[in-house]
Order: C-alpha cells, then structure tokens, then sequence
C-alpha cells in the first residue's frame, strides 16, 4: 500500500507525507464509488451482496440502499439525484429528491439491456452508460439471463426526450466512462480481457461531436495488470484508471506517471473529500483513500 512514481511529474500530483489508508473493509465486490460533497457523504455498491453502503465524515457506515438491484455504477445529475446502474433490473435509474425511482433507460430497439454498468453526466444533462454483460453472466453480480441486445454498447439518454441511443458500439465488454474537464473527450475503457485473455484490456478517446456524438476512436493506452474498469480524469486532465495491482495515472497522451499500489483489484474510483483531492478507491472487499495534490475534474 503505497505510492510509486514513475515519471517525477507524478510528485506534482501526490503528497509526500499523505498515506493510503483504508477506510472500510467487509464486502464481496464494491463499485460505484459516488461522493456527495453536500452531504459529506460517500456512498458505493457491493454488487454480491445487493446492497450500496454509506460512509459519513467520522467514518459511520450505513446501508443506504438495500436491496439495490444489484447496483453498480453510480455518479449525479446537475440537480444532485443519484443515477445508478442496476445490474438486477437491467436498466439505469435516477433517485428522485424524494427517493422514488424513475426508470431512465432499460431497453434499446425493443430488446432489455445487457446490465448497465458506469454512468456518467454531461453538462447539457445527457446521461451516458456502458452495457457491457458481467451483472447477466452470473448469478453472483445479479442474475445469469440471456442476452438480447446484439453486442455489448455504449448509450447516451437524452433526458429531454427520453430517447437511449447507441453511440458505441465496437467495443468488447465497455466498462469505466469519464469526461475530459472540458467534456470535449470521452474516455470508455475496454475490459474485455477480464473474461477472454486475447481480449481488450483499452483505455479509448472519442470526440464529443455537438454535445451527443462521438467520433475519432482512439487508443489511449492499454493497461496491464488486470484491466481498466471505472475511471476519471483530474482537472488537469489526467487519467486514474483502476488494476489489478491497483490505481494507475496516465497524461491524456497515455504516459504513465505513477501508481498507488494496493493489495487488492481495483474495480473504481472517485475524487471525494470537501476540496475534490481525496481519492476514494473500491478495490473488491475493500475501499481505500488517498489524499492527492489535484482535484477531480467535473466534480459534482
Ligand atoms: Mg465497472
């Protein structure tokens, strides 16, 4: 459990005198980390045992939703709803301020979703999810059921119309989604290669075209070990992108500055604290947190 600097610019990016602590530990596969700078309150998934939990200021763990679908993903809207995705009921779905749930999205071209897995939002309020088949390939992450979509996609909703569009749909197993500061990049990691050896283990760039399109596919980098599942960007526009052996962060050209190794798989991550420079890691049974020297991009 410590850092390793890789390139010295990765010291900018630290705190020398700042430990990885960890926080909480008793879960079967944590994700969706989400921190609530309003609230001082971070919440995450843990997908087997159906539940997402809470954590307060003074460390106080709560249930906050159980069941939960067998949540994964979850992130915020501009108005501060919880969007979560729902491995369970195949579908992605927004915690109204009263704590009803509205169902954003569970289908596409008529047939259910796989098991919407990361979610994030754009400033013009569209909402972007991966659909990869993990919650359906086992009873373990919610239910092993067919799959009736042709490939495994990425959508956006618009929240306007309420429409789901495909806006990828090349990619094996899309997983981790995550804007550039200034939204003009969408990062979507591949990680295929969780279930197929010779599969994608890819950190991809898009052009976000006119607020809902992408366009120029491109290689960003390939992560080894393990593969790149939830990730996000730093105001400078840095990549920290889950492993296996832990936290990696790329530049946007897809150098690697430096790790924070740590002794379990890493399936996400969050910018969280009052000022947006706390890291906060699900790593499989665990969460972890490291102060940093930046701030989360885009925070909400
Ligand atoms: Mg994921």
């Amino acid at each position: 459990m410590h850092v390793e600097v890789i390139d010295v610019r990765f010291n900018m990016l630290t705190l020398g005198n700042a430990s990885v602590e960890r926080l909480w530990t008793g879960g079967k596969w944590l994700e969706g980390p989400l921190y609530m700078r309003d609230h001082g309150i971070l919440i995450w998934s843990d997908i087997p045992n159906d539940r997402i939990l809470s954590m307060d200021e003074d460390g106080q763990v709560g249930t906050y939703r159980k069941p939960a679908s067998f949540a994964n993903g979850n992130t915020r809207d501009q108005a501060g709803r919880i969007i979560s995705c729902e491995h369970g009921n195949r579908r992605l779905t927004r915690r109204e301020l009263d704590g009803t749930i509205t169902v954003l999205s569970d289908s596409f071209e008529g047939k259910p979703l796989n098991s919407p897995n990361d979610v994030v939002v754009h400033s013009n309020g569209s909402i972007w999810f991966s659909d990869p088949s993990y919650g359906i390939l086992s009873d373990y992450e919610g239910g092993r059921r067919d799959q009736k979509q042709p490939g495994c996609f990425v959508y956006r909703v618009d929240t306007k119309t309420g429409e789901t569009a495909a806006v990828v749909t090349d990619l094996g197993m899309p997983n981790g989604l995550a804007f550039s500061p200034d939204e003009t990049l969408l990062y979507v990691s591949d990680s295929e290669a969780s279930h197929d050896p010779e599969g994608a283990r890819s950190i991809w760039q898009f052009d976000v075209v006119g607020g809902g399109r992408l366009a120029n596919k491109t290689l960003v980098v390939e992560v080894e070990p393990g593969v790149p599942d939830g990730l996000k960007v730093d105001e400078y526009g840095n990549i920290w992108t889950s492993a296996a052996d832990g936290v990696h962060c790329y530049t946007a050209d897809g150098v690697l500055l430096g790790k924070i190794l740590l002794p379990e798989v890493v399936s996400n991550l969050t910018f969280g604290g009052a000022a947006g420079n706390r890291l906060l890691i699900t790593a499989s049974s665990s969460v972890y947190s490291l102060y940093t020297n930046v701030r989360g991009a885009n925070l909400r």
